[in-house]
């Protein structure tokens, strides 16, 4: 498998986790500029439905990693099963979506087989015969420009919304899927995994959301929140906060976007009274559209904003609620 990039793939409850989508579409760039092959890989037990679903998108095949170790996961079972596949097809560039979970293994993996990984990359260009990789540091103050001085195969992280999901080509025809069976020792496993982690049933999903209305501290005062939500309510979406409206309790914290609370990618993000600091926009920066309302024209937020709208939200809000219900009418 020389010159080729494997992604690998996470599900959790035979459901593929989106960002895996992102991460296909990253490999899939980085394929037309390099000329790579894209493969992809998808670890657990009984998942061979999650493999054909991978294997829709534009890819030259897929490996379906299994083992009755790997049902549950936890990183020893995880790193020994893909340790030995990555030995066994040495691809030049292993990618992943930067989820809880791959950050708990991928160090691992990449450690026990001596290379480095480069983590949380935001975008990636090729230079001569080398691919460099952009990661921001202190807190997206600066960027970063790294890339392998060691030999493949190398291991990548994407940070979700890095790149578009829906953007993931889908292929001519079904790829074909390899089943391997993975070997994974009882003696390699040090965790018993419990039961994942589950938000509580109340918990609203924001991912799932198309239509997102944000609100931050602009809207001053916990009431005027209603001001918002009578605009979320008349276009069918979902209420949505920065940070600080989340702290105050205004909100409850599964509302807040950021780096710290939910990363989102809606067909509409309306920004209302949201400054656009760094840790907020992680979290919207892959929405298909964008539209700031804010006082001040000079707000970081138009930078990424499709719609600008300089004025007083108190005025603009009301007025577009109504608009839109009229509309609707
Ligand atoms: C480790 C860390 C993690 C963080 N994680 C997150 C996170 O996950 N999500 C997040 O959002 N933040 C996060 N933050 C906080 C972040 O740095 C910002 O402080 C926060 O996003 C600012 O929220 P804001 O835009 O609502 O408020 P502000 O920055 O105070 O902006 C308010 C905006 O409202 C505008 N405004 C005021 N009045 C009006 C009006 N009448 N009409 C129109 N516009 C008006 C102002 O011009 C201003 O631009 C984090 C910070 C740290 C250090």
């Amino acid at each position: 498998m020389a010159d080729s990039i494997l992604v690998i793939a996470e599900q959790r409850e035979e459901r593929l986790n989106r960002v895996s989508f992102e991460t296909v579409a990253a490999a899939q760039a980085i394929a037309a500029e390099t000329g790579w092959n894209v493969e992809a890989a998808v670890f657990g037990n009984g998942i061979s439905a999650i493999a054909q679903e991978l294997a829709g998108r534009k890819v030259a095949r897929v490996y379906d990693i299994e083992s009755p170790r790997l049902a549950k996961y936890e990183p020893d079972g995880t790193v020994a099963a893909l340790k030995a596949f990555i030995q066994q097809k040495q691809p030049r560039l292993v990618l992943m979506p930067h989820t809880y979970q791959v950050r708990d293994f991928a160090p691992q993996l990449a450690t026990a087989l001596g290379r480095t990984l480069i983590s949380d990359a935001i975008g990636f260009r090729k230079e001569g015969a080398k691919l460099i990789f952009t990661r921001q540091m202190f807190q997206g103050k600066f960027a970063a420009d790294v890339s392998f001085a060691c030999d493949p195969p190398h291991f990548a992280t994407f940070q979700a919304g890095a790149f578009r999901g829906d953007k993931a080509e889908a292929g001519a025809s079904a790829a074909p899927v390899e089943t391997v069976n993975a070997e994974v020792p009882e003696s390699v496993v040090r965790n018993k995994p419990e039961d994942p982690f589950k938000e509580a049933k109340q918990a609203v999903d924001l991912t799932q959301a198309e239509i997102i209305v944000s609100v931050g501290r602009g809207i001053k005062e916990q009431k005027n929140i209603e001001l918002a939500k009578a605009l979320a309510d008349a276009l069918g979406g979902e209420l949505a906060a920065s940070r600080p409206i989340c702290d105050s309790g205004w909100l409850p914290m599964d509302r807040q976007i950021g780096s710290s609370g939910q990363t989102v990618s809606p067909k509409l993000y309306l920004a209302i009274g949201i400054s656009g600091a760094i840790q907020h926009i992680v979290g919207m920066k892959g929405s298909r559209s964008v539209i700031a309302i804010n006082k001040d024209a000079e707000a970081p937020i138009f930078e990424i904003a499709d719609y600008g709208v300089v004025g007083n939200l108190f005025d603009i809000v009301p007025a577009l609620t109504e608009e839109v219900k009229k509309a609707k009418a």
